[in-house]
């Protein structure tokens, strides 16, 4: 049998697998296949976030890894489509530019572009426009398909219905009964709806996007929202719905599409771009990384940064589970709780 166990198979639960594996650790890992974020069409790999141009203190350290990641697994036969194309991020005035100059730490590739330069029409209203080189975009689904299969973790189909730090009670399809199982360590990476099963109370946040016949630019462009190219043409999306402390069905209310359209057109000239379909997730926010006081591990609350952050910070908690089942038992615990954050 595994020693350990993962609860939830996005980006999260599948880097976890793949970085035990590489320290010789075999999981088993149980996803319900429902509602997982990680599942997006195409995701940035974008280090200067959202309006604010903050950058997270790891960001070139995640950005670098993940890419690295994406070239071992195409090295290794995987299909993950992705492209490292650069991203373009249109900034509306002076202030703003101001803003996100004060947060790009030097060691981060970027350049400002004059109008002139741009390969793609940006709309008069922005002033001015920062150039990303080492962004990108990557398949959701497919990134974490091929984590999981590289990981050759056993991977069940079904829902944790109770976990402690060493037991799983879990459930398949409708009907079938229990099967409960021990486990050296169990690792909750459930994301929205995870977090709403165990009856968390943390900020869930929907946005929808939109799946287009072509993409509009050959790299993402972002300001709002995104625009990005993916496997089947591009995408037009964003996380724009109000924060909520609970889980909500997905949903694209008619309003939010009149929004993200909007958003779209001020981008760039969306003219002659088709509508394929809608993929609407929720994401959750508040890290929460570590071994709780009851021993179960997590990684939880990635954020808009899943794909930035999250195999860094999976290899991270995979290191420290790895440590803590070579560790002898002390006291009759096997593990040294550290406080889940
Ligand atoms: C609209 C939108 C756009 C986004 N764009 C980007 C982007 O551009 N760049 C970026 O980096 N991030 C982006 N994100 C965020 C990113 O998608 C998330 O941070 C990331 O996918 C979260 O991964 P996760 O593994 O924590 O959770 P999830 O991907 O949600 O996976 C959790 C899995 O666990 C399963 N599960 C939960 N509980 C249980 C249980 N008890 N038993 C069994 N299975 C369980 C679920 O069914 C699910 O399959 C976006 C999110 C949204 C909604």
């Amino acid at each position: 049998m595994s020693p350990v166990l993962v609860i939830g198979a996005g980006i999260a639960g599948a880097s976890v697998a793949y970085f035990l594996s590489e320290l010789g650790v075999r999981a088993t890992v149980i996803d319900a296949g429902i509602h997982a974020a990680s599942s997006v069409p195409s995701a940035l790999i974008n280090p200067v976030r959202g309006q604010s141009g903050g950058v997270d203190a790891r960001a070139l350290e995640g950005m670098e890894l993940t890419w690295a990641l994406l070239r071992k697994l195409s090295e290794g036969g995987f299909k993950v489509p992705h492209g490292q194309t650069g991203v373009l991020r249109p900034i509306p005035d002076d202030r703003a530019r101001a803003r996100f100059e004060r947060n790009l730490p030097p060691e981060l590739a970027h350049r400002w572009l004059r109008r002139d330069d741009l390969s793609v029409p940006l709309a008069p209203a922005w002033a001015h426009a920062l150039w990303l080189p080492e962004g990108g975009w990557v398949d959701g689904a497919a990134f974490v398909g091929a984590l999981l299969e590289a990981s050759e973790a056993q991977v069940i189909r079904g829902r944790a219905w109770r976990w402690t730090a060493h037991s799983v009670e879990v459930r398949g399809a409708a009907g079938s009964s229990p099967l409960s199982s021990t486990f050296q360590a169990v690792i909750h990476c459930g994301g929205s709806i995870g977090s709403g099963w165990a009856g968390e109370s943390r900020t869930h946040r929907m946005g929808s996007l939109l799946t287009l016949d072509r993409p509009a630019a050959e790299f993402p462009l972002s300001f709002g929202a995104y625009l990005a190219p993916s496997a089947t043409g591009g995408v037009l999306g964003a996380t724009y719905e109000s924060p909520a402390q609970t889980w909500q069905e997905p949903t694209l209310p008619l309003a939010s599409l009149g929004w993200l359209l909007g958003k779209g057109e001020a981008l760039t000239d969306l003219s002659g771009v088709g509508v394929t379909g809608r993929w609407t997730g929720s994401r959750l926010s508040g890290l929460k990384i570590g071994q709780d006081a009851g021993g179960v591990w997590h990684l939880s609350g990635l954020s808009s940064k899943g794909f930035l952050l999250g195999p860094l910070l999976a290899r991270e908690l995979a290191g420290q589970v790895a440590l803590s089942l070579a560790e002898p038992p002390a006291g009759g615990r096997s593990h040294t709780p550290s406080q889940a954050r």
